[in-house]
């Protein structure tokens, strides 16, 4: 079962597991998700969509027996546009799930984020690695009902040994990506395309690790078919780090255009610096990203 299956990261997630012949249930309230995603699938015999949002209690017949929570707006533009749905779907999406892997004995990956680590002070982050999280700031919304929710299935796992994996996913991008996302690498793809400036916030040096779809989506399959000595969190991520900067010449190289730069304001609590540590990806899973955004530019579109 995967909820918020209808989103970039979740719909790749239900097509790679009807691909290994899984009976797949895809639960979304089509916030952010979107039907398009699932097209090539909706008809497949072995796939259900259930409209649902995760904020409500979840009362499926069918037999899981792995549940993944993908379900949670993820681009900062779209979570802020509702800060207190976002932080209900993290908390209370994470009780719900949680009761529902409890009465299936089904084990739960919980799709976290690099977001819990806010502004890190080190780099790069490690797991072990507390954070630098305001409480009260536009992104808190985002990173404090992760934090919780990580917070809830560690107390599930405590109190009643819930089967669980937690994942700590680092900037996903690829096909899929909804194009008004607002998010960098699709900003920055289609202001090129369509001529228009190419909006860097602040002054473009803040970095960021791009990890491409497939290799995350390998990631977190890896994470949650791993041994049951991998309920810690584990950071998903490519550490090819890049500044925003750096990002908007590449696009700016591979995509002919008259798009100049621009310069507009850096937006509050934005995280200077993001690169994971995937030491424990390597070692708990054998788990190691294969491209880079340099690469799959090289390779996508032809100078
Ligand atoms: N950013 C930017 N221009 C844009 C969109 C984003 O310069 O049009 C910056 C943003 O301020 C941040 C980085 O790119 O420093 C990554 O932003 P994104 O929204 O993709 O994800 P985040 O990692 O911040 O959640």
């Amino acid at each position: 079962m995967i909820a918020g299956g209808a989103g970039f990261l979740g719909s790749r997630l239900c097509s790679r597991y009807l691909e290994y012949g899984c009976t797949v249930t895809c639960l979304d309230n089509l916030s952010t998700g979107r039907l398009c995603n699932l097209s090539h699938i909706m008809d497949h015999p072995k796939f259900t969509f259930a409209l649902h949002d995760v904020i409500d209690p979840i009362s499926l017949e069918s037999p899981f027996n792995y549940i993944f929570n993908m379900a949670c707006p993820a681009s900062p533009p779209k979570y802020q546009s509702d800060p207190i749905q976002t932080i209900k779907t993290s908390l209370y999406g994470a009780f719900n799930l949680l009761e529902l892997a409890a009465r299936k004995e089904a084990r739960i990956l919980q799709a976290s984020t690099s977001e819990i680590y806010g502004d890190p002070e080190v780099s790069p982050q490690q797991e072990r690695y507390q954070g630098n999280v305001n409480t009260v700031g536009p992104r808190s919304c985002y990173d404090e009902g992760k934090r919780a929710a990580e917070t809830i299935f560690y107390d599930h796992h405590e109190c009643f040994g819930t089967d669980l994996r937690i994942a700590r996913i680092f900037n996903a991008y690829g096909p899929g990506m909804d194009a008004m996302d607002g998010r960098v690498v699709s900003n920055f793809i289609n202001q090129a395309l369509a001529g228009q400036p190419i909006t860097i916030f602040g002054d473009g040096s803040q970095t960021r690790s791009f990890c491409y779809l497939e290799d995350m989506v390998d990631g977190l399959i890896a994470l949650m078919h791993s041994p049951a000595t991998s309920n810690i969190p584990i950071n998903l991520g490519n550490p090819d780090e890049f500044s925003i900067l750096e990002l908007a010449s590449l696009i700016l190289k591979k995509i002919p255009t008259e798009s100049k730069i621009i310069f507009v304001d850096l937006p509050q609590d934005d995280p200077r610096q993001r690169c994971p540590d995937i030491s424990r990806a390597r070692k708990h899973l054998g788990w190691v990203p294969t491209l880079n955004i340099r690469q799959l530019f090289m390779t996508l579109i032809p100078a």
